[in-house]
Order: C-alpha cells, then structure tokens, then sequence
C-alpha cells in the first residue's frame, strides 16, 4: 500500500510534548483530516510531516521509503496554509506557474498547464488579476492552484478555510472536495472546525493534548465516537451518560449498556413519542422548528418540530428518539445505577 505512514511519532519542543505517539496511516488518493482543539498538536504534526519540524522518536515514511533526513523541498510536498501566502506583485498566472518556471518548464507547457489548474479551481479568466484584486476566497483558490501545479504526492493544507467568513468556507470546503478528488491528489489537511473535515475529507484523525484518539473513515468515527470529548468534538449536542443514558436508550429500543451522544435533531416532537417533557423554548429557522425541552430526570435537552408546528415554551410535548442522529459511546467508569 502506498501513501503516508506515520509510526509512533513523538515531537518536543524542548521540554514540551507537542505530538506524543502518533501512529497513522493515509493510504494514497484518499484525503484525510486532522481534527482537534487548538493547541493539541495538529499543525506541529503536519509540519513534522513536511519535514519543518524534526521527528523526536518514531519513524515518518511515503511509499514505503523512510523520510528521515529528507529535507522538506525533497519530500515531493506541498503545502498550504490559511493566508495563501501568493506572491503580492505577481499576477494570478504567475503565481499559479511559479515552481514550474524555476523548474525551467518550456513556456508553452506552463501557460497550458496553469489554464488547466485555473480552470479546476474555477477561475478560468482570472489569469491577469493580481492577487489584491481578488476575494479572499479567490486568494485561496489561487494558493491551491499554485500548490497543486508541481503534482506533489502529497498536499499539506493548514486550515486553508479558516481565513474566510463562513458562507464561503462551507462552499470553498464543498469545491476543496471536488478538486482535490479530480486531481487525484493525496491530501492531509488539519482543521478545528469539524464540519470543514466532513465536508472536505474521506478520513478522519482526531487528535487530543497531543494523542491520536482516534481516526478511520468519517461515517464510521461518526459513528462510533471512542468517548464523550471526541462526540462533542465532532458536534453532538449532548452526551448522556449512566442511568440517563440507560433511560434513553430503553426508551428508544436501542443496545444497552453504553452510553449515549445526540445531535441536536435527535429528538423530534412527535404526540406518539415515548418521552415526555415540557417545551422551555421554542426557534424558527428556516428548515424547522428548534425546541428545548426538560425532560424529567435528563434536564433540558435539544429537539426539533417539522417547520408549522405549533409549540411555545411552557408546553407538554412528547417526543421521539431519531437513532441515525444518535451514537452510542463506550462507557467509561463502571457507574452505578440509582
Ligand atoms: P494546533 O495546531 O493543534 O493548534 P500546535 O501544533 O500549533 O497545535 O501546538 C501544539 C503545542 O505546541 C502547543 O502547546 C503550542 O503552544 C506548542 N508549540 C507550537 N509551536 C511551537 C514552537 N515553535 N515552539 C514551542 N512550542 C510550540
């Protein structure tokens, strides 16, 4: 299997442990996503992969050849970070041709091939432009052009979207997706926002106080969240534990014994529903209504209603459990059940 190996990877920044023990694998093609807390050592990660950081302990290889004392312009990598970094006096094609023409590309090839990146990341007559003119989201389509016009065997991106307001981020992250899949191109990108790393990528490593806590592809961390910290991480409302979970779950007929992260559409408003509790507040959007309610013995939890329900706080609702919102989470400490 080719691709990135990552074997019991440690890096100190002096006394500090930044990254403790990585072991990760990003088989080739695929495009993998870091996720984690600011501070947990995920941008320290990707640099020791680049090689701007030397690796303390443990081994970092592609293809199956050792990376160790290959410095960073050898690895065949590129990489690309949150500003983009273009080069202010250079036009967008310029940019976007740089490492080709230091490569003493013939011209007619540049110009062919820099049409080609221009039109992949949707900017095809952009050429001219400099990059003050453009948006910021343009500034980064830019930046990914530039990064994949030496077809590297590997894209490094450092939460590329996180410079950009928030409409654009989710649509960047969707055309991040599109490209990256078209170019064939083998991706690592790090990010703390964790709809950025589903709607970017295929795999998912989530990263705590330096540790892996756990990584595989998306649906199944999803899924299977390892414990309370990494299913609120990865965006589930509320995680109930011990005899709330117990309760829960017996209501909802699912397996026992673990205990039990939703989202916030996990509970929907339903008069046939098993649980019953009281609307505390009630919210339109424009997809439907968001509700909290307190439930007896679980406190206020997240629900939603189809868009024209009529609730208002201080009503008695009932609702029911939606499964596929919900995941079960291995329990921790042995509770003891009132
Ligand atoms: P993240 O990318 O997840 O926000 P970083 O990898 O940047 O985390 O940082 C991990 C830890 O290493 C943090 O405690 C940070 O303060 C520390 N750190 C990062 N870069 C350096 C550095 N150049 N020198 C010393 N400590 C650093």
């Amino acid at each position: 299997m080719g691709g990135l190996v990552l074997r019991d990877v440690t890096v100190r920044y002096d006394d500090l442990v930044a990254v403790r023990d990585v072991s990760l694998a990003l088989p080739a093609g695929a495009v993998l996503a870091v996720l984690g807390p600011s501070g947990c050592g995920k941008s320290t990660l990707l640099r020791a992969v680049a090689g701007l950081e030397p690796v303390a302990s443990g081994a970092i290889s592609y293809d199956g050849a050792d990376l160790g004392g290959v410095p960073t312009h050898h690895r065949g990598f590129a990489l690309m970070f949150q500003d983009g970094q273009l080069f202010a006096h250079l036009d967008v094609a310029r940019n976007v041709g740089y490492a080709l023409r230091l490569r003493r590309t013939p011209r007619a090839e540049v110009s062919r091939r820099v049409g080609e990146l221009l039109e992949l990341v949707g900017l095809a007559g952009y050429a001219d432009r400099l990059p003050a003119t453009l948006s910021g989201g343009e500034r980064q389509r830019v930046a990914l052009a530039r990064a994949l016009a030496v077809e590297p065997r590997l894209i490094l991106l450092d939460e590329p979207l996180s410079a950009l307001d928030a409409t654009l981020r989710t649509r960047l992250a969707t055309d991040l997706r599109e490209i990256l899949r078209t170019a064939g191109t083998t991706a690592l990108m790090v990010t703390h926002d964790h709809d950025e790393a589903f709607a970017v990528a295929d795999r998912i490593a989530v990263m705590r106080a330096g540790h892996l806590v756990q990584d595989g592809p998306i649906g199944e961390v999803w899924q299977h969240p390892v414990d309370a910290d990494t299913a609120y991480f990865l965006g589930y409302a509320t995680v109930l534990t011990g005899a709330e979970a117990d309760r829960m779950v017996s209501s909802a007929g699912l397996v026992p014994g673990q205990d039990l992260a939703l989202r916030r559409s996990a509970l929907v408003v339903d008069d046939a529903g098993p649980l019953a509790g009281t609307a505390i507040s009630a919210l339109a959007t424009p997809e439907q209504l968001r509700v909290g309610v307190e439930v007896a013995g679980l406190g206020a939890l997240h629900a939603v209603a189809p868009l024209g329900s009529h609730v208002a706080p201080g009503d008695a609702v009932r609702l029911r459990i939606d499964a596929s919102r919900t995941a079960p989470v291995p329990r921790g400490d042995p509770r003891v059940s009132p």
